[in-house]
């Protein structure tokens, strides 16, 4: 198998004066004053059915920067038929012709097509430029070119064969179509789902989250560039249950790849049992949903190296990463100065719109967020076992815009030290510096969800009793690291529990989700 060795795509700096950053600056100011129509896109028909909704950046809401164009029934169950006339000539097509594609999508977004997806990003999703860089195109990027490798990696798993005898393994596309499920908040994990199903020959009828089909058009721009034959990735939205409800009760629905709400993924489970008895094939269901991610900092930890885990772990892009920090346990001994160090670096955020590749904080993605962040402080406010510590203020007059919060509680298990809230709310909670076991313990205990998990220790023997304790609490565990921010081909990503599946985003074993295997013996 001669694959490609993948290469992590560099980060560029968007220093002043550099030629990217001019380049997404402009393309901002381009699209900010645009007025994008996005169709559906179904086979090689784009759609415009003419019942819109409007599209506005979450740092200036009446501002408009275009329409998108709503599904009827019709649209979703032509989309079915579309994708399963493509899926003949896909699924037949060389592996390597598959894989040329995607790695053509991938050059495009690393050249071309870099500011427009950044621009894009940061318009949609109010991610700052260094945010929009690391997700929309270099983890796009990774992605693309990595499941390559590991498509390699797959069609060469084949078992032993003997004389007289070829055993071999056929990969085959699961029988049917894959719906895929995408969030607002990566960009990469937008492109990802569908993309990575289809590299393995399926095809695929997507629905992206309102809230970022403007960077989801760019999306599909590039795969159409880069030769992805008409109905293999058909990209549609309208009423979210009218669609769902479609597309599984479709004989030929074979898989689901998803990332978003526990909710809403247990909604769609829930579905899927209810229909199964109609499915050609068992369906596959794979999901990454929310979170409850912790650091848990040792009595022996490095405060500033702690501090600076919480800032940029809760913190970056709004806390709105299903890996970001919303729970930490600190020790007696160091919570003050852990504390003030993070007050100092919160005090420094600059927070306005992302226009403006200073501002560290931009605006949460939309009103009932900001709402409900906003009731979270207030009660804190009022709580007698909450105090907010640092930051508490709110302001929607022109985007949603939340100061990064800290909340500290005496109780472990305060509302907000369980709840996910999917922002930049952040709740700390103090324990004795002799009850390392019991916190860890009660950690783990209120650990529904299993996504990420920092530990932090200077103390290898705590070290290993946290490892140990923690085992079950997050699918990504990180030592003396923040919680956030895994690179594909070095962190594959998935926690379980409440969690999700754990197939891992940007491993093998993701894309085995997406292949059935046959096993052919051939005697001679
Ligand atoms: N992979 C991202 C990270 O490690 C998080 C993905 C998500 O929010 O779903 O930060």
């Amino acid at each position: 198998f001669q694959i490609p060795i993948a290469v992590n795509e560099p980060v560029k700096s968007y220093a002043p004066g550099t030629p990217e950053r001019e380049a997404v600056l402009q393309q901002y100011k381009a699209y900010f004053n645009s007025q994008v129509e996005v169709p559906l896109y179904i086979g090689s028909e784009e759609i415009f059915t003419g019942n819109t909704r409007s599209m506005s950046p979450p740092h200036d809401h009446q501002h408009v920067v275009g329409v998108y164009h709503l599904a009827e029934k019709h649209h979703i169950e032509n989309a079915i038929t579309t994708a399963l006339e493509a899926r003949t000539k896909w699924a037949a097509m060389p592996w390597e012709e598959r894989a040329s594609i995607f790695l053509k999508a991938a050059e495009l977004i690393a050249g071309p097509y870099r500011a427009k997806i950044n621009a894009a990003t940061m318009i949609a999703q109010s991610k700052n430029v260094h945010q929009a860089e690391i997700d929309s195109a270099c983890e796009l990027i990774d992605f693309l070119r990595f499941n390559v490798q590991y498509m390699g990696d797959i069609y060469s798993d084949q078992p032993e064969s003997s004389e007289g005898i070829w055993n071999r393994v056929e990969y085959r596309p699961l029988e049917g179509f894959v719906y895929a499920v995408t969030p607002f908040n990566f960009t990469a994990i937008a492109g990802n789902l569908p993309t990575s199903a289809a590299l393995m020959g399926n095809v695929v009828v997507w629905k992206p989250s309102n809230n970022q089909i403007f960077s989801a058009k760019v999306i599909m721009d590039v795969l159409k560039e880069a030769g992805v034959p008409d109905g293999v990735i058909n990209m549609v939205y309208g009423d979210a249950a009218m669609i769902t409800e479609t597309l599984l009760s479709s004989p030929d629905f074979a898989g689901i790849h998803f990332t978003g709400s526990t909710d809403v993924f247990n909604n769609l489970w829930a579905k899927i049992g209810t229909n199964i008895g109609s499915y050609k094939t068992y369906p596959r269901i794979v999901g990454e949903t929310g979170g409850k991610d912790f650091i848990v900092a040792h009595p022996s930890a490095h405060a500033k190296q702690v501090a600076t885990a919480i800032s940029r772990g809760a913190f970056e892009y709004q806390g709105q990463k299903c890996s970001a920090a919303s729970r930490v346990y600190l020790p007696k001994s160091k919570a003050d100065e852990i504390l003030s160090f993070v007050k100092t670096d919160i005090e420094s955020f600059k927070m306005g719109s992302p226009e403006d590749p200073s501002n560290f904080i931009t605006a949460v993605i939309h009103q009932s967020s900001f709402d409900k962040l906003a009731s979270y402080i207030e009660q804190a406010k009022k709580d007698e076992d909450a105090t907010i510590y640092a930051g508490g203020n709110y302001d929607k007059s022109k985007g949603y815009f939340i100061q990064p919060t800290v909340i500290v509680t005496t109780n472990p298990k305060y509302k907000t030290m369980e709840t996910e809230l999917f922002g930049p709310i952040v709740t700390v909670y103090v324990y004795e510096d002799d009850a390392w076991e019991e916190t860890l313990k009660l950690v783990d205990e209120t650990s529904i969800y299993a996504l990420t998990g920092a530990v932090f220790s200077q103390d290898r023997y705590a070290l290993s009793v946290a490892m140990k304790a923690l085992q079950n609490a997050a699918g990504n565990f990180y030592v003396n690291d923040k919680p956030t921010g895994a690179v594909v081909g070095q962190q594959p990503f998935g926690g379980a529990r409440a969690s999700g599946t754990n197939d891992k985003a940007g491993s093998a074993q993701n894309l085995l989700r997406w292949v059935s295997p046959r096993l052919i013996k051939e005697t001679f």
